[in-house]
């Protein structure tokens, strides 16, 4: 497989699709999303367990390309432990990044993603590295009390 971006972020791109971070599932999630992309092919479910407004866990399912599959990892890696006060802001933060904004692309606090950053000169696999940022606002939506 090979994807038009630059050679270290395509490395890490591919190693999260191989060896993916929070794949699975688990016993009663708190919400559940199952979101597909046709365009491209790709599906997930995204599971979240959450307790006073912290996302304690995440696993996600599915399959797809490798930008959707790693940016599923990279996501449930990032917001793993963070509230969804911290968390939305970064969906806010890659949201810009994928749409293109420079200064989005160079923010350490989006750690791994920034290797999706590449993206953004792709438009029609925007929706593939959206996709399970899109769930997770989703699940939020499953959760008024947080
Ligand atoms: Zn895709």
């Amino acid at each position: 497989m090979s994807l038009p971006l630059d050679g270290i972020y395509q490395e890490l791109i591919l190693r999260h699709y191989r060896s993916p971070a929070h794949r699975g599932e688990m016993d009663a999630p708190d919400a559940v999303v199952m979101m597909r992309n046709p365009t491209c092919g790709d599906d997930i479910v995204l599971q979240l367990r959450v307790s006073g407004g912290v996302i304690e866990d995440v696993r996600f399912k599915g399959q797809g390309c490798a930008i959707s599959q790693a940016s599923a990892s990279m996501m449930s890696g990032l917001i793993a432990g963070k509230t969804f006060a911290e968390a939305e802001p970064l969906l806010a933060r890659f949201r810009d990044m994928i749409h293109g904004d420079a200064e989005a692309a160079r923010d350490k606090q989006l750690g791994d993603l920034r290797a999706l950053s590449g993206v953004a000169r792709l438009p029609r696999r925007v929706k593939c590295a959206m996709l399970p940022w899109d769930a997770l606002e989703e699940a939020r939506k499953q959760l008024p009390e947080v």
